[in-house]
This record gives structure tokens, C-alpha cells and sequence, in this order.
């Protein structure tokens, strides 16, 4: 504890100047009860599945261990590209820091377990919506490989919240929950944003070089600021690109909402892609700039990248090196991106040409707009002698929304046609390069419109089908769960309400 901490417990919203982080306690709430419990997780973690109430009340905040120290972090950032100044924690709190039994550390966090100094307005809860939608899709991601923080833990809380929706011009109360979820660190470019726009230098340098000499060990020299931010610039990069390669739309990429160690980090208003549609954004907040829509999400990361910069600047004795490592990052996205594309491809290895082909991908999708996890399933299985443009499209016809008109049909052609011939110079054999594909393109991904139903399932007290996504979401390259290999069905179009959320749930 090298920094100031605000020692009150004092619960009401403020600005805390000086100061990283307040010390809070959750709120307790009405009955905790288990809902979801990530098995694989707890055990990495070594931690026993609770079974009596006062364990469980753990996971809800109605009871603290002693040796726990709850806080909950201040931190700024940029929303929506605007300053939005101080906002912190307002409704996570850190218990803690657990050691696994691999020696590893984790920020164990509850998130929606009551107000904090930052919670300014809003009531510090969560609703089992978007809860149920943190738990299951962070996990997802764990298991698609995507660099993402996790959650152990989900619980209702048994007590209403009440949400600024209104129907009929009445509010609307939706069921409570909290997740505990669970990171090395939830450090975000926003705590050094916010540091840095108080002038507060000494405390920017305190926490760089702690998360430096905490969660970047490998750095080595005298000066580590700038190989730091290189490395968050490189990981950044790679998060992004792993999001674009399963079809991930965070919804929320606001400076408060990146995480320093390049982590996907709060789930809310965040899509899979059905469709391929780089302008979708499942966020309402997000219409009509879109903003955040999937195609935007490579450069979005570069211009969060740029606040950090910014923010850390006054650690260095110039900006020059950094601005430079920060221009690299167009550089760095691109191999990465390419490197990615030649797996979902199937190719052994990345040509000069081989950038049209890519751009050839992009923008027939887009155009046909077919559903992206099954055109790249269909893709896999491509017999390489199909030649006329008919049967091409019928190959294809599991993943289409809609129906070609000629041009479309003429343009798959073509991209099929030019596909095939480049699979034809492979180095690789052709079961290599399935291979490759497998490992690449998931066959199973949480579709918003299932999550949709799971919550409902949930709120009604039938957990079937949240357990099955469950199991589902942990093999997602195999074809263990294709009860759910489908299209989005037309009920749950983008209109339906279940593929568009608002930020704050
Ligand atoms: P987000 O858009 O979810 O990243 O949230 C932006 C800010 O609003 C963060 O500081 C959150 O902690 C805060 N926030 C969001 N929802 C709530 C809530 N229900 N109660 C208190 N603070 C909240
Ligand atoms: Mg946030
Ligand atoms: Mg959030």
C-alpha cells in the first residue's frame, strides 16, 4: 500500500483527488443464491465450490473475510471519443488479490455488489441480465483463446433493481445478480488517464512502474515506460484482431473500458457478429455514429492507444520515441491480421498477393452479408472442383440471410473462384490447411439471441438451456454442441430487441 489510500469506507459519490483507489464495503442484499460457478476456473484457482450459505455469501457481498480488503479503483477516460473525467469503480468491487495454487495472482472482483465513491448516480447493482451475459461470454472467449478476464462466480441477489427503461410509462424492475469475476489486474488506460489529467505525475510514476514490475516482469533496462507501452501497443493489437477473427463486438470501447495488460474487459452491450456487417454496433448508446461497430474496432484501439500515450507522456523526457512507437501500431495490427487471416483461410503462409484475396474476403461478405461462423465452417469443407457460380452458392446457401440476386452470386463466384485457385499453390496439404482452419474458425459461438433465451429460461427459474451454453461454449472449434449450429432465426432479427442492449445494465 504505497499510495494514499481514502482509509473512510465513506460510500458517497465524490471526486478523490490523490487518491487511487477508496476503500468500500458491498452492500449487503436480500438472499444470495448460486447460480452460475465456472468449474474449470475454480479449480485453476483453487477454490472450493461453496456450499452452505454463509460461503456463498461470499459471492454476493453479505459476507467479507477477514483477510479480505475490498477497494474499488479510481480511474477516468474517454467515452464516446469525448473526456468524461473521473468515474472509477461504481459498481465493482476488488476483494482482494487470490494465489493460486500455480503461484499466480488474481483481482478477485464482484461486480454489481453495491454503490461506491464513483458510483455518481447510479446504484451500484447489476441486473441477471447482463450478468448472466458477463458470466457466460467472458468465459466463451476464454475458451476461443481470446485474451479476456474471467468469471468464476454468478448469484442473484434476490432483491429488485430498478432500471431507467420505461414501459408504459412505468419503471421497470429487473432481478438483481453479481458476478465475481476474476483478472491478474482490472487496470484499465483510464487509472493513468486519470492521474495524468490531475497533474498528479508522481502518483502516474508510482502505479506505471508498479504495474511494470507487477505484470510486465520481463521488461528489462533502465527506462522500462516506453518498452511498456510497445507492449501494451502489441497486445492491444492482438486482442483486437483475435475479436475480428471470432466475429466480437465489444460495443464499449471507451478509454475506461481497455485494459492495461490487453484483456477483453467489461462485458455489456457486446455481439458476435451474425451477419457479416463490419458497421454493426450492438450498442443503442452507439447509433447513429457507430463508433464501435466491428469494422471500426482496429482503429478505435489505435486511438485509445493515443490517450494512453498522452497520459504517460510526462514520464518521458520527450514525446518523439513514443509517438513512434505509438505509429507503429497500423504496422503491427496488419501482420497480426494478416498472420490471423491466413489461418481462418486455410493458407500456408502470407504472399504479396495474397492481401487482395483478404480484401477480396472482406468486402464480398460484407456485401452478402452471410452469417460469418457458418460461411467459414462452409468454407473449411469447400470441395476445390466446384467451378459454376450456381453451385458455389449452393454450397454456401446454410449461411445466407438472403437470397443472391446475380451480381452476388457472380461475386461469390469469383471470390470462390479465386480462392480455390490460391488453396491450389498451398505448400500444405489440404487436410493441413483444414486443419488450420479448424483451429481458427469457431463452430460455436454465443449468439446473442441464445443468450437472450437462457436469461429468460433463468428469470423463469429453468436453467436448461444456461447450462448447455455452458458446456457448449467450452469446445468451440469441435462439433460437440451443433444443436446450436444455426443461423440467427428471423424472430431475433436486429429489431427483436435481443441483438441491441444499451450501456448501462
Ligand atoms: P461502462 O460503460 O459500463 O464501462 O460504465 C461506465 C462507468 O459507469 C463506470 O465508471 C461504471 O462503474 C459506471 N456504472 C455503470 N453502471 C453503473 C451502476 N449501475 N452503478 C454505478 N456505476 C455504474
Ligand atoms: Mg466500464
Ligand atoms: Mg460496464
Amino acid at each position: 500500500n504505497n499510495f494514499p489510500g481514502d482509509e473512510s469506507g465513506d460510500l458517497r459519490p465524490r471526486q478523490t483527488p490523490g487518491v487511487l483507489y477508496s476503500k468500500v464495503v458491498p452492500t449487503p442484499v436480500e438472499k444470495v443464491t448460486l447460480l452460475g460457478w465456472s468449474e474449470e476456473l475454480a479449480e485453476d484457482l483453487g477454490m472450493e465450490k461453496p456450499e452452505t450459505q454463509p460461503e456463498t455469501d461470499v459471492l454476493g457481498g453479505n459476507a467479507v473475510a477477514e483477510n479480505m480488503q475490498p477497494y474499488a479503483a479510481c480511474y477516468a477516460g474517454h467515452q464516446f471519443g469525448n473526456w468524461a473525467g473521473q468515474l472509477g469503480d461504481g459498481r465493482a468491487i476488488t476483494l482482494g488479490e487470490w494465489v493460486a495454487p500455480n503461484g499466480k495472482t488474481f483481482e478477485l472482483q464482484l461486480k454489481g455488489a453495491g454503490p461506491t465513491p464513483y458510483s455518481r448516480r447510479a446504484d451500484g447493482r447489476a441486473v441477471l441480465r447482463s450478468s448472466v451475459r458477463e458470466f457466460l461470454m467472458s468465459e466463451a472467449m476464454h475458451y476461443l483463446g481470446v485474451p479476456t478476464t474471467r468469471a468464476v462466480s454468478l448469484v442473484s441477489t434476490g432483491e429488485p433493481v430498478l432500471r431507467d427503461m420505461f414501459y408504459n410509462g412505468n419503471p421497470q424492475y429487473e432481478p438483481g445478480a453479481i458476478v465475481m469475476r476474476v483478472a491478474p489486474s482490472f487496470l484499465r488506460f483510464g487509472n493513468f488517464e486519470m492521474l495524468a489529467a490531475r497533474k498528479e505525475h508522481d502518483n502516474l510514476r508510482k502505479l506505471a512502474e508498479w504495474t511494470i514490475a507487477r505484470y510486465y516482469p520481463d521488461l528489462q533496462g533502465e527506462d522500462k515506460i516506453l518498452p511498456w507501452f510497445k507492449e501494451v501497443v502489441e497486445r492491444t493489437a492482438t486482442m483486437v484482431v483475435e475479436w475480428l477473427r471470432v466475429g466480437f463486438v465489444h460495443g464499449v470501447m471507451n478509454t475506461d473500458n481497455m485494459s492495461i495488460l490487453g484483456l477483453t474487459i467489461d462485458y455489456g452491450p457486446f455481439s458476435f457478429l451474425d451477419d457479416y456487417d463490419p458497421n454493426f454496433t450492438p450498442n443503442t448508446t452507439d447509433l447513429p455514429g457507430r463508433r464501435y461497430a466491428f469494422g471500426q474496432q482496429a482503429s478505435i484501439a489505435y486511438w485509445n492507444l493515443g490517450c494512453l500515450a498522452s497520459a504517460i507522456a510526462p514520464l518521458l523526457p520527450g514525446t518523439e520515441e513514443l509517438v513512434a512507437e505509438l505509429e507503429k501500431y497500423g504496422e503491427i495490427f496488419l501482420e497480426k491480421y494478416y498472420a490471423m487471416m491466413v489461418n481462418k483461410l486455410g493458407l500456408d503462409e502470407m504472399k504479396a498477393e495474397d492481401a487482395t484475396l483478404i480484401a477480396q474476403f472482406e468486402e464480398t461478405l460484407s456485401d452478402l452479408k452471410p452469417d460469418m461462423t457458418i460461411f467459414y465452417q462452409l468454407l473449411i469443407n469447400l470441395p476445390l472442383d466446384l467451378k459454376e457460380d450456381g453451385a458455389i452458392t449452393e454450397h454456401f446457401m446454410e449461411s445466407l440471410y438472403d437470397e443472391l440476386n446475380k451480381t452476388e452470386t457472380e461475386k461469390l463466384g469469383k471470390l470462390i473462384g479465386a480462392y480455390n485457385d490460391r488453396i491450389k499453390t498451398n505448400a500444405i496439404a489440404r487436410e493441413a490447411s483444414q486443419a488450420k482452419m479448424r483451429q481458427a474458425n469457431p463452430r460455436f459461438i454465443l449468439r446473442n439471441y441464445l443468450l437472450h433465451q437462457a436469461i429468460e429460461g433463468l428469470t423463469a427459474g429453468d436453467n436448461t438451456l444456461f447450462n448447455k451454453l455452458q458446456e457448449a461454449l467450452k469446445d468451440p472449434y469441435s462439433n460437440k454442441a451443433d444443436e446450436f449450429f444455426a443461423k440467427r432465426p428471423d424472430w431475433a432479427g436486429q429489431k427483436a430487441g435481443c441483438s441491441m442492449l444499451s450501456c448501462s445494465s
